[in-house]
């Protein structure tokens, strides 16, 4: 037995699954996890000191690459002061001035330790505000795991939602109505029914936890004006969009002005940090000055705001940091719709930018449906395909693929090379 498989046997015992994360256990490309014990640039090495190029980057907050060395210095030089203190620091208010500078959909900003953390609070302020209790989400669509987030949509359309993991109370589900992805016909029917009760649609607005789902033209905005003429709120779920797809994240990417937006991975320059902001006016809500309330004993914690303060402030002042990803992005994307394309691939290379997937499938994917018809016992080939010759993408079909800025030429035409030889491939 490897390092890996030792250690996986040891987690198995002490740790549900043997990961504290389930996407970690590699179950849904039925292969064992490796146990990473560094990782620098783009590369990682694992416990057994086989070293891969890194196509998971953390699930997302590792836009700069790996140990990052302005990142860790600001985090040593944060340590040097202490860990925690329960008391405010002006790290946390730099962080809200750079955050309000940089996103201008955004007038104040709380921070948190985590995406869910942020979704979960989210959702609270916008019952708060509005007085109303149900929420719209996207079938597909991943906001964490808080309970009203974890339900699927119930039988029939626009009916109440139902649980989609056990200890979610049907009592809770039940406020979450799941509509179907770019489908605005499906938001409509919902508001229609439920009209004076929808306090707020939270959304991706790129769908990035189903594999990658660009918002078709006019979904958006269809929604902002759906929330405008119900005076329902309209949160943009950025955990993943943040920061990755532009600086000033999804909202002004698309040109449309969300109420709310929750944000995580990026803004914590690989540390645990997640926010959520918004109009001034919803967000002084909040307590301690309104009476939606939300708190966090490590919220603001100064080490996590050193390296998210350092990951933004590089991202901001290098904008051709963006450009460089997109363009390598675009590379990939171009090189592997070729590659399936003469090896007679039934596969659709999508996304948007420096977010890609890659889905087994004859059809372009608009919603959670069709990505449901993808092959995933080939997805779990090319997945293994990959490993082997030492790339690491995510396991499992419906994630994304995502780049640093550190992934040049040289990474890219690895892995085209790497991808020709897999789909070539007799058994592929
Ligand atoms: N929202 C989105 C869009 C996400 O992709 C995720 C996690 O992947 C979350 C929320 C939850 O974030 P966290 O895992 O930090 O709790």
């Amino acid at each position: 037995m490897n390092n890996s498989e030792t250690l996986f046997e040891r987690a198995q015992k002490v740790i549900p699954g043997g990961v504290n994360s389930p996407v970690r256990a590699f179950k849904s490309v039925n292969a064992n996890p490796i146990f990473i014990k560094s990782a620098n640039g783009v590369t990682l090495t694992d416990e057994d000191g086989k070293t891969y190029t890194d196509y998971i980057g953390s699930w997302g907050p590792m836009i700069l690459g790996h140990n990052n060395s302005q990142i860790s210095k600001a985090i040593t030089e944060a340590l040097s002061h202490g860990t925690s203190y329960g008391l405010p620091t002006k790290s946390e208010v730099e962080m809200a001035e750079l955050i309000t500078e940089i996103v201008p959909s955004i007038e104040m900003v709380r921070m948190v330790s985590s995406g869910t953390e942020a979704v979960l609070s989210v959702l609270r302020l916008a019952r708060g505000y509005t007085g109303k209790d149900m929420i719209v989400k996207f079938e597909g669509c991943y906001h964490g795991h808080s309970d009203s987030m974890l339900v699927k949509a119930g039988s029939g359309l626009a009916t109440a939602g139902q649980p989609n993991s056990a200890g979610v109370t049907k009592e809770t589900a039940a406020d979450t109505i799941t509509c179907r992805y770019n489908d605005l016909q499906s938001v409509k029917e919902v508001f229609a029914k439920y009209k004076d009760k929808i306090a707020a649609i939270i959304v991706e607005p790129v769908a990035a936890n189903m594999g990658v789902i660009p918002p078709l033209p006019g979904f958006l905005q269809g929604l902002r004006e759906i929330t405008e003429e119900n005076n329902a709120l309209l949160i943009f779920d950025e955990v993943i969009t943040g920061f990755r797809l532009s600086i000033n994240c999804a909202s002004t990417y698309f040109g449309i002005k969300p109420d709310l937006q929750t944000f995580g991975k990026i803004i914590g320059g690989g540390l645990p940090v997640g926010a959520y902001g918004g109009r001034k006016e919803i967000m002084q809500q909040i307590s301690p000055l309104g009476p939606v309330y939300q708190a966090g004993t490590l919220s603001g914690n100064p080490i996590a705001m050193a390296a998210g303060i350092t990951a933004l402030k590089k991202l901001k002042e290098h904008p051709e940091i963006y450009s460089e990803i997109n363009k390598n992005a675009k590379t990939l994307k171009t090189g592997l719709i070729e590659i399936f394309k003469e090896n007679q691939i039934d596969a659709q290379v999508q996304g948007i930018e420096s977010l890609i997937t890659i889905f087994f499938t004859n059809e372009p994917v608009t919603s959670y449906d069709e990505a449901k018809k993808s092959d995933t016992q080939r997805y779990a080939r090319w997945f293994k395909g990959l490993l082997e010759n030492g790339i690491v993408v995510a396991p499992s079909q419906f994630e994304a693929l995502f780049l640093s800025n550190l992934h040049t030429e040289k990474e890219i035409g690895q892995f085209l090379n790497v991808a020709r030889k897999i789909v070539s491939s007799e058994n592929f």
